[in-house]
């Protein structure tokens, strides 16, 4: 069997193992980046075109600067290559006053120092009707620098960069086992074994099947689209209804964003529901009773203007961590391997930063920000007992 030697080896080419791949490659690090699927494929977690991008995230203030980081280095690829990574249509948190949307999001504002606009009720709905009509007390916080950003898009643009910075890419190749050994990591494939100093795996839902240690619980999460009523479409075009997180009065949240064909809106629900998958036996088909039935409740609900029976349909998976926070790090502090993952369904438009952040670990840099709460060890083994069952 052929053996491939590098200084750092990336297992997954997905959102954050593709930015990792390219920010060691533009740092002149000899790296190797290996993908079980094509680059930017669909059977993982990147994809369905388009994922909610915002500054101000209510999941942990921390994330402003990884969010920030994203922006950054997906604007000055977007500038190399014309295309766009992040489109700054804004985002809106939408809620009562002490809903998690709201509150979570000025949270996160005022720690990170960013300027979000306060809209009160009224404000919301003149500027944004599809809000009006059932509780008058919904108001809104606009994160001005949020927007979407482009699964496919951007990951088949990082490993662009990272190609054409050096890097050796192996897409179609399944790596059947990461094992450590002295001085580095052996990564196995059928056709190659790569050794390298250290590994970077970032394999989103399938992170378990080669660190089976990590607390991490992958879950199937399909992405939906809906279409407007028939008068409706002017006022669900993206120009008028950018992304959003919207929780109900009764508790129901949404997310989405309006269209940019003059059809296609995009709407999820924030509960990802309590059933864990294997990413191998992940069921691919849409069951309309069952899938579609809860969300399409809380649309009729929240946009009476939108027809409630999704026009699309696409499965996906998320990966949850015990904390819902990504794991960014060495786990036991293995100074042979980083691991990415955890996702917890908010972490793409994290994706570059994190990737600089596995680049930094990687070759001994400091991290930028305080990034300990996303330390892989920071769950005590009894929480990761408890959590993974
Ligand atoms: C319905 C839904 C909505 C979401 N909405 C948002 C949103 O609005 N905003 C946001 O920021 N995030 C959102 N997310 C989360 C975001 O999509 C994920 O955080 C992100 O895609 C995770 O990237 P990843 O690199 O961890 O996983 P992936 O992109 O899946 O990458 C993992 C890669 O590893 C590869 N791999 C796995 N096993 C092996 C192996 N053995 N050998 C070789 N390669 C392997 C896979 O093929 C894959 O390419 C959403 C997710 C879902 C499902």
């Amino acid at each position: 069997m052929q053996t491939i030697t590098s200084d750092v080896v990336v297992v997954g080419l997905g959102g954050f193992g593709s930015a990792a791949l390219w920010r060691l490659a533009e740092r002149g690090v000899d790296v190797v980046g290996i993908d079980r699927f094509d680059i930017g494929h669909n059977l993982g977690s990147s994809h369905g075109v388009t994922r909610l991008f915002r500054v101000a995230c209510m999941e942990h203030p921390g994330l402003a600067a990884v969010a920030r980081t994203s922006l950054e280095l997906w604007t000055e690829l977007g500038e190399r290559y014309g295309e766009t990574y992040v489109e700054q249509t804004g985002c809106l948190s939408v809620g009562r006053p002490d809903s998690r949307p709201v509150r979570g999001t000025i949270a996160a504002a005022a720690a990170a120092g960013i300027e979000v606009a306060h809209l009160t009720h009224a404000e919301l709905v003149e500027r944004y009707p599809q809000y009006a009509g059932h509780d008058d007390e919904t108001v809104g916080v606009l994160d001005p620098e949020g927007g979407l950003c482009f699964p496919e898009r951007n990951v088949t643009a990082q490993v662009r960069a990272a190609a054409e910075a050096g890097a050796q890419v192996y897409p179609g190749t399944r790596v059947t086992s990461v094992e450590l050994v002295d001085g580095g990591v052996r990564v196995v494939t059928p056709t190659a074994v790569f050794e390298a100093g250290q590994a970077v795996v970032a394999a989103g839902a399938w992170n378990r099947k080669l660190l089976p240690g990590l607390p991490l619980r992958p879950r199937r999460t399909p992405l939906y689209w809906f279409a407007p009523k028939a008068d409706a479409t002017a006022s669900f075009d993206l120009s008028r209804f950018p992304s959003f997180i919207y929780e109900l009065a009764d508790g129901r949240s949404v997310w989405g964003h309006g269209s940019d064909d003059g059809f296609h809106i995009k709407i999820g629900l924030g509960d990802h529901g309590t059933d864990d998958t294997d990413p191998d036996e992940l069921d691919r088909y849409i069951h309309p009773r069952t899938d579609v039935e809860r969300l399409a409740d809380a649309v009729a609900t929240a946009f009476p203007q939108v027809d409630p029976v999704p026009v699309k349909a696409i499965p996906c998976m998320i990966t949850n961590s015990p904390d819902e926070q990504f794991l960014v790090g060495r786990p036991e502090g293995d100074p042979r391997l980083v691991v990415a993952g955890g996702d917890s369904g908010h972490g793409f438009k994290h994706a570059a930063g994190v990737g600089e952040l596995l680049a930094r670990i990687a070759v001994g840099e400091r991290p930028y920000g305080d990034i300990g709460f996303l330390d892989p060890t920071r769950f005590t083994a009894q929480a990761t007992r408890d959590f993974v069952g």
